[in-house]
């Protein structure tokens, strides 16, 4: 059955905003690029299975996600498009992940030995994507010589079908091109090297795809950028998308404090003069971290600053003018007024980027959708 929530705090997630946001990306690429959206990390915090249905609505081919978990959770809900896990799975897991045709990266002999070992009779073959390193430095083989042994050994051995090759940019969200360029010379020698080419060949991720047009192949693993977030200030994409993802809740208690008088721990602020103090149920356990005190919000439209340090579970602001309880106070995004708060303003204040902020608001934070 459906969750109820009985909290005013809530994410609202705008999947019309994503649906667009996927449809122009996927409109901008080559017409035979795949478009494979990554909803890793709960879709960055938006909700996997919504996300991944709107997103394969609009013209996704595929996804892709971080953790077999994730991949499976997706399979359970119904999802059948395909799904690449990108982080390393343990070998012995590879018949769950064959069972629910569920691709994963491989590029070391002795997993491929171990996961072969693991498969059991009956399961279809293991589609695997081999991962090259070409210099993010995370997972992946780094020359020819790997290369083939490893295309060898796959395609002489009935648990596996080598279904892609791929790599990550380190910087391809960069105005400076060297090391990116290094990069994909790198990954274009290895294909060259295959004995014949796999189903997808990809590299790029939003900042590839959108800010270079060289990085192509035949398939392309956005994230960010559907969610409408930008990829970089410094190099910002020709697409801007609409931001996904809103944070909104409620005035649960008003009052008017004296001159002098003190909010929350600390004795953190004092008011100079008479003020209407309001206090929200949100805090630092959903997510809102401390570091966001002095912040700004919109109360009833207008603009609210953050006052006194964020608890655990509630927050003062200070509020323009008295507003009763249950005005809509919105932390992220806005509500129609001048003011409109952005995920990047609130990754600024946090010292971080945007991808940060929107994991950061976690399962105690009701996602809503419309
Ligand atoms: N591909 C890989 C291997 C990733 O790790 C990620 C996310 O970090 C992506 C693609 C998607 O990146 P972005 O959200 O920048 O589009």
């Amino acid at each position: 059955g459906k969750t109820q929530y009985f909290r005013d705090t809530w994410a609202e997630i705008d999947l019309d905003a994503l649906y667009k946001n996927v449809k122009t990306i996927r409109d901008g690429l080559p017409r035979e690029t795949k478009l494979f959206a990554a909803v890793k990390a709960n879709a960055y915090g938006h909700g996997d299975f919504q996300i991944a249905q709107e997103a394969l609505k609009a013209g996704a081919h595929g996804l892709v996600v971080a953790l077999l978990d994730e991949a499976l959770a997706l399979r359970q809900k119904g999802i059948d498009a395909p799904i690449l896990v990108l982080g390393l799975i343990r070998p012995t897991d590879a018949s769950v992940a064959a069972r629910h045709h569920i691709s994963v990266p491989a590029f070391q002999m002795d997993w491929l030995k171990e996961a072969s070992q693991a498969m059991e009779s009956g399961d279809p073959p293991l589609k695997v994507h081999i991962k090259c390193d070409t210099g993010m430095g995370r997972i992946g083989l780094k020359n020819e010589k790997e290369l083939k042994e490893i295309e060898h050994y796959i395609n002489n051995n009935d648990s596996f079908e080598l279904e892609g090759i791929f790599t990550h940019f380190a910087t391809a969200d960069q105005s400076e091109e060297n090391y990116y360029l290094q990069q994909l010379g790198a990954f274009k020698k290895l294909v060259s090297s295959l004995e014949t080419p796999p189903e997808y060949v990809h590299a790029a991720n939003s900042a590839g795809a959108l800010c270079h047009n060289d990085s192509m192949f035949n398939a392309v693993r956005v994230g960010i950028a559907i969610y409408g977030l930008s990829t970089s200030q410094e190099r910002p994409p020709h697409i801007k998308g609409k931001q996904v993802f809103s944070l909104h809740t409620a005035i649960v208690h008003v009052k008017k404090i004296q001159p002098g008088e003190c909010i929350g721990y600390g004795a953190g602020y004092q008011a100079k003069k008479e003020e209407w103090i309001a206090t929200i149920p949100v805090g630092y356990a959903d997510g809102w971290l401390r570091m966001l005190e002095g912040q700004r919000v919109i109360a009833d439209g207008h603009r609210a600053n953050i006052v006194g340090r964020i608890c655990m579970d509630q927050t003062m602001i200070k509020l323009p003018h008295y507003m009763p309880v249950g005005t809509k106070v919105t932390l992220i995004g806005g509500q129609g007024s001048d003011e409109f708060i952005t995920v990047e303003e609130i990754a600024e204040k946090l010292q971080t980027i945007n991808y940060e902020v929107t994991c950061t608001i976690n399962f105690r934070v009701p996602r809503l959708y419309k």
